[in-house]
């Protein structure tokens, strides 16, 4: 995957050269692939294979499946604070106990950003001194949600989020079933966030992507009561309203900063259209949160909408 690839490069030549800290973090929006490429690392570490890792003797295939005595993974996706101290004290209870199987014990610590100030201070403790078979790899969203004590005794690598191309590329590698289109459509509609725009294909959202990225044409044809059946078929709830604002947001402000910069697009959209069809969507978002029926802010939004893009009603 993309933007892992270069930092794959530089983290094996940290470890080859015996220059990898005793405590990584991987910074990264989510969807760059932080949790991958920290298991990655650890394979890295742990692998004793020439080209380590080389993702297929055992020690690789037990971290792949989470089943490396040596290797645990802590973590909690549940937000701000729903990381805890009890996990930093059960870390604690091994942390310097002889490896297993492996010369080192690995750490992984997910979304550290979510740990409440109390983990993180316990935690802090353990990456000061740490026995010396203990590796550390952590992952946040962003090192200011972090404490400075905890960024200055690590590492920090930084994931970046991969280019619009990079991440159609990635999306035709992983999906050959989608035309260049509609990779390109998916990567525009998901930010060019790889990890979201994935889940987006495997969850069958491609309805929703198209239906966003044909909008403008329908509305340009003046067939905003296409538009309307359309919308009314596909987005039964609030949440499916909103998806598709998002997608229609992205695809739109994308394709208007591309043609504004004489760029080709795979959908048709002026720079002033993009910032109009923007207008509109921060007012149905509202529409959506203040709990107006989803049939009364879509009949209200193709209306909208057709005055952009110069359809008639
Ligand atoms: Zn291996």
């Amino acid at each position: 995957m993309p933007g892992i690839k270069e930092l794959r490069k530089t983290l094996s030549a940290a470890l080859r050269e015996g220059l990898l800290s005793h405590a990584v973090l991987i910074e990264g929006e989510k969807g760059t692939g932080r949790k991958e490429l920290a298991v990655w690392l650890a394979k890295a570490i742990l692998c004793r294979s020439e080209n380590s890792p080389c993702e297929n003797c055992s020690v690789c295939r037990k971290i792949e499946n989470g089943n490396h005595p040596d290797v645990e993974i802590y973590g909690a996706a549940g937000g701000a604070r729903s990381f805890h101290i009890e996990s930093i004290r059960e870390i604690k209870n091994s942390l310097w106990l002889a490896p297993n199987e492996s010369e080192q014990r690995v750490y992984i610590l997910l979304n550290v950003e979510n740990m409440t100030a109390e983990a993180q201070n316990a935690l802090l403790k353990s990456l000061e001194e740490p026995p010396a078979h203990a590796r550390f790899i952590l992952t946040c969203d962003n090192r200011r949600s972090l404490l400075d004590t905890i960024i200055s005794r690590s590492t920090v690598y930084t994931l970046e989020p991969p280019t619009r191309e990079e991440c159609s590329a990635a999306l035709r590698e992983k999906f050959p079933e989608l035309s260049e289109k509609e990779a390109q459509l998916f990567a525009i509609a998901y930010g060019g966030n790889f990890g979201a725009a994935a889940s987006g294909v495997s969850d069958g959202r491609g309805d929703m992507i198209l239906l966003a990225a044909k909008t403008p044409d329908i509305l340009k044809k003046g067939e905003s009561y296409t538009l309307a059946a359309e919308l009314s078929a596909l987005c039964k709830t609030r949440a499916d309203l909103s998806e598709y604002l998002e997608r229609l947001l992205n695809i739109t402000g994308r394709c208007g900063i591309d043609r504004a910069a004489g760029k080709n697009t795979p959908v048709r959209v002026t720079p002033i259209e993009a910032v109009k069809t923007s207008e509109i969507i921060e007012r149905a978002k509202e529409a959506v949160l203040q709990n107006c029926s989803v049939e009364l802010i879509g009949s209200w939004l193709c209306m909208e909408l057709s005055g952009v893009f110069g359809g008639n009603l």
